[in-house]
């Protein structure tokens, strides 16, 4: 073990602390620790060749970490991200010198590793028995990961609903997830109590994960050639991270290494925006946000640990920071992917959506140079991203059908946002008004037939007491568009009645015509829409075609009790034929017997070939 070469002290009253003692606040005024260093003592061992010559990773850097034994350290190589010039999206935005940190290419596809790998080598150090964590999911992700490689069992604590991507890959690691009923905030005052009772070490952004996330800002200097940038752009949640890029930078000044420092720039979600306000207001102080709420997962954070820190570090570097809605902070996600093949995660594409609009505040010049921190890999929240991109169609295997595909130009229409949610018409439409707004809003020529199937499901909302919005428009016309054509209706629903209660079995009656003769039947089934179903069903097998239904998936588009849903049915018939149909309606019901008449017809006409 070395001496060690650094000491924490409270960030506002500058009371001492020893490392055993506590890593999480001070325990006087409850304010965040920070390490602070002996730099003459790290002087006498690191200079700037000798970085030169070794390979750009976190742990190149060992000298400027609070770390006593060096055998101990628990690396996966983490780091030595890239950092691309974003030329595209630069030409569109208008600066010349735009690079994008990569940071979803970190060992667990986040940044959340360059600390970890201080914080879990200090766990060992200290000989703890078990690590606990909170996170909203990359931590978990990270931590789990690392004390993994430690050897050590982890125990994470997080909010109900954490992103499938993360909270699968936390496990896998052989992270013990307890999930709070909860916000992040109410998670991480229950792990620090945890902590404490059990004497296991706590992991999270605390002084320690700090040190070892500054290594983005050594890097980045070393990446343009020794230089600091003009501005950083970051995603903001407890704000450590941007706190460590600026002590990072500054440590790099003090030695000499770069001649200037970057103004930072902070973003956060409008719904989680703590940190932003104080600065906005010029407060040093930030109000705890109660019920934190964004789509931006990663940064749905009330009560910032590192918020005093944050707030300091954007008016000691100059720099501003701003909030964003979900849709701006989705629009940017896309944008990202579009323009520069990046798919990340809703948080870390916060600071696009701050680029976009320093640019046309001019609080960002053409000429500067802007490197963006992209915090976390889109594989984490796949989902999120799913809900902004068009449905993939599907055809019959059939060079006609893919010429009838490109000619509709599928994918011209709908690489756009759907989350727009105000009401496209006040009342029902007549089939050209409804044409000529589609083309207005999409860009899109309905044809006759096709028009008259939206008027349909259009009126079908209406009849449902919902307006449809643009979003609900899209998914109509993807439906549309992504049903097979069918020339012979075989099989139209015309009406059904269902009787449901809390105790018994939901009964519906239907009316159907079929072979254009009328035919009335009943049914039950284990809820309303399992009975409808299963009395079409029963109408039809007596006389028409076999098959089986063998897939039933129900996907909510947006929020609120009146959303459209969509409904995907497969039909299977007994020579294994497939057909894969899609209903849209806020009523769950009419949306699966609409699925169902669509795949029925389908699957008729396919038959027959
Ligand atoms: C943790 C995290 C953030 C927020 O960083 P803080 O240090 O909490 O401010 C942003 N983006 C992603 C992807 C994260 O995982
Ligand atoms: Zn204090």
């Amino acid at each position: 073990m070395n001496d060690p070469n650094y000491r924490v002290e409270c960030f506002a009253c500058r009371k001492g602390h020893s490392e055993e003692e506590s890593i999480t606040a001070c325990v006087k005024c409850n304010s965040p620790l920070e390490v602070i260093y002996d730099y003459d003592k790290i002087a006498e061992r690191v200079n700037k060749q000798l970085l030169k010559t070794a390979p750009l990773k976190a742990i190149k850097y060992l000298d400027f970490y609070p770390l006593r034994d060096y055998r101990k350290v628990i690396s996966m190589d983490e780091g030595g991200t890239p950092l691309y010039k974003a030329k595209r999206l630069g030409k569109k935005l208008g600066l010349k010198n735009l690079f994008i940190k990569n940071e979803g290419a970190n060992p667990t596809g986040a940044f959340k590793d360059r600390g970890s790998m201080v914080e879990i080598t200090k766990a060992k150090e200290l000989g703890k028995k078990a690590i606990c964590v909170a996170s909203t999911g990359n931590m978990a992700a990270s931590v789990s990961a690392y004390a993994n490689k430690a050897g050590i069992p982890c125990y994470i604590l997080v909010p109900e609903g954490v992103a499938i991507g993360k909270m699968s890959q936390t496990t896998s690691y052989g992270g013990r997830i307890i999930q709070v009923r909860g916000t992040y905030d109410d998670a991480a005052t229950l792990t620090q109590k945890m902590a404490k009772e059990h004497n296991f070490y706590l992991a999270g952004d605390y002084a320690f994960r700090l040190e070892g996330q500054k290594s983005i800002g050594f890097e980045i200097a070393e990446q343009l050639d020794w230089n600091a940038p003009d501005k950083v752009i970051m995603p903001m949640g407890c704000g450590t991270n941007i706190s460590a890029v600026w002590k990072g930078f500054k440590e790099f000044k003090g030695f000499d290494f770069i001649d200037s420092l970057p103004e930072m720039v902070g973003a956060q979600a409008r719904g989680a925006n703590p940190i932003v306000e104080a600065v906005k207001k010029h407060k040093k102080k930030f109000a705890v946000l109660d019920k934190p709420e964004t789509v931006a997962s990663a940064v749905s954070v009330g009560n910032p640990l590192d918020g005093l820190k944050a707030i300091k570090t954007i008016t000691e570097s100059g720099g501003f920071a701003d909030d964003f809605t979900d849709v701006e902070i989705l629009e940017a996600e896309k944008l990202l992917a579009k323009e520069e093949a990046l798919f990340v995660e809703p948080a870390a594409a916060l600071p696009l959506a701050a680029l976009i609009k320093a640019k046309e505040s001019n609080k960002i010049k053409g000429d500067e140079t802007v490197v963006m921190v992209m915090t976390g890999s889109g594989l984490k929240d796949p989902l999120t991203a799913m809900k902004v991109m068009p449905r993939p169609p599907s055809v019959e295997p059939d060079l006609g059908e893919i010429n009838k595909f490109l000619d509709y130009g599928y994918y011209n229409v709908f690489a756009m946002s759907n989350l727009q949610q105000k009401p496209l018409f006040s009342k029902l439409p007549r089939i050209e008004e409804l044409s000529e707004k589609v083309k207005k809003e999409f860009g899109l020529e309905l044809n006759p037939s096709d028009a008259k199937f939206a008027l349909l499901e259009v009126r079908g909302f209406f009849e449902k007491g919902k307006k449809p919005t643009k979003s609900d428009l899209q998914y109509i016309l993807e439906g549309l568009l992504r049903r097979p054509k069918i020339s012979d209706r075989k099989l139209i629903v015309k009406n059904y009645w269902i009787e449901s209660n809390k105790h018994d079995k939901p009964r519906a009656k239907v009316e159907i015509e079929f072979f254009k003769k009328k035919i009335v039947e009943e049914g039950d089934g284990v809820g309303p829409v399992d009975a409808v179903i299963n009395a079409i069903q029963k109408a039809v097998k007596k006389n028409g075609l076999s098959f089986k239904l063998i897939d039933y998936t129900v996907e909510i588009n947006t929020k609120g009790t009146d959303a459209a849903v969509d409904v995907k049915m497969t039909l299977q018939d007994a020579k294994k034929n497939k057909i894969e149909s899609v209903g849209t309606s806020p009523d769950i019901i009419a949306a699966s017997v609409d699925a169902f008449e669509y795949g029925y017809n389908a699957l008729c006409q396919k038959s027959k070939k």
